[in-house]
């Protein structure tokens, strides 16, 4: 019951850090044109991938929210290919949906999205991901750089001196970027003071577990097993590493990061062989996503507090906040959220 009234506190506290507020404005899209009224309003959802246990979460929560408001959600996913996210996107827009909401497979590509969007009087809402340099309407993620900065701190934690490896994620995602600055907010004192050394620094092509065990393979190569330490930028890519930390029988001995609280990586932080992983609430940030992407469907104006500048303009925002979880604070986190049963936990 305690673990239940915390997650609920953790929760509401998180609701109440977002201000966004709709005012009822007259249905006016960008071009002032008068959106067509035929009562219902239709949600174009264009996703980069499925591939991540997270993003099936994101997706269901996002339509089943969005279905107790009144909406219906159109959903996309182009399996990470920018040709198909964008013809995927057009698609939708012809078929009239009244607002998109995109997760861009790359940050920069995507941008064209948006040009067309507008075209059409649609709005766009960049989802977990920015969309760079364009005219996007709306941004709702977690504070990735903290999410760095989380991962980096817990390591240290472990491993304050040694030679580190980063497995990043995907070069084409700003997530990717904005987790390295964290982690380097927290990395790059202890590089000056020479406690820590960097001897491996990789992107993950599309964030593969797969492109993440050949790189950490690489690392241990290049460095004869002397690897204290592995940054890992999810629990895909942590997957990866610690499978290749396993051939080297180093498992459970290099601490190594992680994100997303997959059930693969919770296990794994169980058996020891995974340090910690960043939960991210996928509830929040989906249902408010539905509600925004109503607001933004019936032409109300929605505020944030927040604004994060995407190379083009500033562009109003709103940052969750992630939450560190370790072998400690499993069931006070995803068990008590009820993100994850503790029976899945326990099955081997
Ligand atoms: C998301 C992560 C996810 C990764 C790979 C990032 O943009 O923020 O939660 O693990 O993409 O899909």
């Amino acid at each position: 019951m305690f673990k239940k009234i915390q997650a609920f506190c953790l929760l509401s506290a998180f609701a109440l850090s977002v201000t966004a507020c709709s005012t009822g404005a007259p249905a006016a899209d960008q071009g002032g044109k008068l959106k067509k009224d035929d009562g219902k309003t239709v949600i174009g959802f264009s996703l980069d991938t499925l591939e991540e246990e997270r993003w099936k979460k994101d997706r269901d929560i996002f339509v089943s929210k969005a279905k107790g408001l009144g909406a219906e959600v159109k959903v996309q996913a182009a399996n990470g290919d920018d040709a198909k996210q964008i013809s995927q996107a057009e698609n939708l827009i012809s078929q009239g949906v009244d607002v998109l909401v995109v997760v861009p497979h790359n940050a920069e590509v995507a941008a064209a999205i948006v040009e067309k969007a507008h075209k059409e009087g649609v709005k766009v809402l960049s989802y977990d991901r920015l969309i760079k340099n364009s005219d996007v309407d709306l941004y709702l993620s977690f504070d990735n750089e903290r999410v760095g900065e989380m991962q980096a701190k817990a390591i240290v934690e472990k491993a304050p001196k040694g030679n580190y490896a980063l497995i990043e994620g995907a070069d084409t995602d700003n997530n990717a970027h904005l987790f390295k600055k964290g982690q380097m907010k927290v990395l790059k004192p202890l590089v000056d003071k020479g406690d820590i050394k960097i001897v491996y620094d990789q992107w993950t092509k599309e964030w593969d577990p797969a492109n993440a065990l050949a790189n950490m393979e690489n690392a241990l190569t290049a460095n004869q097993n002397k690897i204290d330490a592995v940054v890992a930028a999810n629990d895909g890519t942590a997957g990866g590493a610690i499978q290749a930390l396993t051939a080297q029988k180093l498992a459970g001995k290099v601490p190594v990061s992680g994100q997303d609280a997959e059930l693969a990586g919770i296990k794994r932080i169980v058996e020891g062989t995974q340090t910690m992983t960043v939960y991210k609430p996928i509830k929040l940030i989906a249902e408010k996503a539905a509600e925004l992407a109503v607001s933004l469907a019936k032409g109300e104006k929605v505020t944030t507090d927040k604004t994060v500048n995407n190379g083009k303009k500033d562009i109003p925002s709103i940052l969750l906040d992630p939450i560190v979880v370790t072998k400690e604070n499993i069931d006070a986190t995803v068990v008590a959220d009820g993100f994850h049963k503790k029976e899945d936990i326990d099955k081997k």
